[in-house]
């Protein structure tokens, strides 16, 4: 029995249209009855707020917006609301007009590694493009906070249209990631002509949707959409679970049909403070993900974005949870916790460490039960010089194109090209050392 029939009828009464059963299965009801105001919050909640509370509520939603599906307020627990993980993530929290020292506007830089409204292109061969600006429901630990409900940019075709421009001027471009906002909110019909287009660019391998659905409102999963995507092979799609008490019945059959329809499914959780910041919840949370076919992923560290401070947790709670997966469960059920570095480095990972020490012929590791042992390395090993010249290596990489220039530490590890150091700019050494050489 799922947690929503204790709603539904409660919903029913304060949402204008009439909410029969199959009302309540069609995501398009869900998206026009989606919960918007703090009133409309508590009579769906069957909560009140003092005057107080409200006012100050009200004034969050002056700066971020608020909406949440009536599936995904069903499955807040009344009772006990104010600790409720889907409460915390949906509801405003007055908190998050708080900008501390460290927060930003753009942690990632996104809009900075923008070639073209739409796209953030920041690693060689991928790109994010954001195809749609809104989400059934406004996670309050948005990254993008800054630019989700800004109903003025939901991207146009013209906007699209450049974006798939840019991709096929690009040919380093092999894979794309349809991001937003949630791509799902766009019509089965839209989303077709997109991956249509995406699927015309011959250098584009594979493409990947980030969407939340699955979780906030799993009825968009519906045969039509399942239809539609599986001619898009190869599709992959990550989303977006942080709490087990979001993998509920409908969710499960939503996963089932993507999963079913060839789809490997991923999932991105952020570390949230008050809400999964529990190595025990954790396990938990990845343990039903695989049980549905859904590999996590990675897990982020909360980034850097105003109004996130109350989320934040230190890096050490997520090494934590990482020490207390790998070994004690599936390496398939433990996701990389990353840092999306601030200034738009990248997903940076972390883990506990495991190399204890090392010598030329051993390397001694713990593992994680603290056992420490130690791997003898090779006694010889032929050190291949390596020009990056394939055609005259042993190793047969019959690929075309497979010439490519190392770059970063990748470059330094090579023996491509005889740099031996990458400094950084404004380093008064160098700036010296050039000045005395004229
Ligand atoms: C996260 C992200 C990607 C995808 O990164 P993967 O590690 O390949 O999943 C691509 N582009 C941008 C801008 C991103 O933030």
């Amino acid at each position: 029995m799922e947690v929503y029939n204790l709603h539904q009828q409660k919903l029913s009464d304060i949402l204008d249209e009439d909410s029969s059963r199959d009302d309540w299965t069609d995501w398009k009801w869900h998206i026009r009855n989606s919960i918007k105001t703090v009133a409309g919050f508590e009579k769906a909640l069957g909560i009140k707020f003092s005057d107080k509370e409200r006012k100050m509520h009200e004034q969050t939603l002056k700066k971020f917006p608020l909406a949440v599906s009536p599936y995904y307020l069903s499955l807040i627990h009344k009772d006990d609301y104010k600790n409720d993980p889907i409460f915390k993530q949906s509801f405003p929290d007055p908190r998050e007009l708080i900008i501390g020292r460290s927060d930003m506007v753009d942690p990632l830089h996104e809009d900075g590694d923008s070639p073209v409204p739409g796209i953030t292109h920041r690693y060689p061969d991928r790109v994010l493009f954001h195809v749609s600006n809104i989400c059934s429901m406004y996670c309050r630990h948005c990254t993008r906070k800054r630019k989700v409900g800004d109903v003025d940019s939901i991207p146009d075709m013209e906007q699209l249209e450049a974006g798939f421009e840019y991709i096929r001027n690009t040919p380093q471009i092999r894979d794309v990631l349809l991001s937003g906002g949630d791509p799902f909110m766009l019509s089965d019909e839209k989303l077709d002509w997109l991956l249509t287009k995406i699927g015309e660019i011959e250098h584009v391998e594979v493409v990947r949707i980030g969407t939340r659905m699955p979780v906030v409102l799993p009825y968009r999963v519906t045969d039509k959409l399942v239809n539609m995507l599986k001619k898009h092979h190869p599709l992959w799609i990550n989303t977006h679970f942080n709490h087990p008490c979001e993998v509920t019945t409908s969710s499960k059959r939503a996963l089932a049909k993507l999963a079913d329809a060839g789809i490997p499914l991923g999932n991105q959780s952020v570390l949230l403070a008050g809400i999964n910041d529990c190595p025990r919840l954790m396990k938990t949370l990845n343990h039903k993900l695989v049980k549905n076919r859904v590999r996590p992923y990675y897990l982020y560290q909360c980034d850097l974005s105003e109004g996130l401070s109350h989320f934040r947790t230190p890096v050490g709670k997520g090494i934590e949870i990482l020490e207390s997966l790998r070994g004690h469960t599936s390496g398939f059920a433990v996701p990389t916790y990353v840092i999306d570095a601030p200034g738009g480095g990248g997903k940076i990972p972390v883990m506990p460490n495991y190399i204890v020490s090392w010598a030329t012929n051993k390397i001694i590791l713990r593992n994680y039960e603290g056992v420490i042992t130690t791997y003898a390395e090779p006694d010889s090993y032929e050190c291949n010089y390596c020009d990056r010249n394939c055609e005259e290596c042993n190793l047969q990489l019959m690929e075309e194109d497979a010439e490519e220039k190392p770059i970063g530490i990748a470059k330094l590890l090579s023996d491509w090209d005889d740099t031996l150091s990458l400094t950084p700019e404004e380093n008064e050494r160098t700036e010296r050392s050039a000045n005395d050489s004229r």
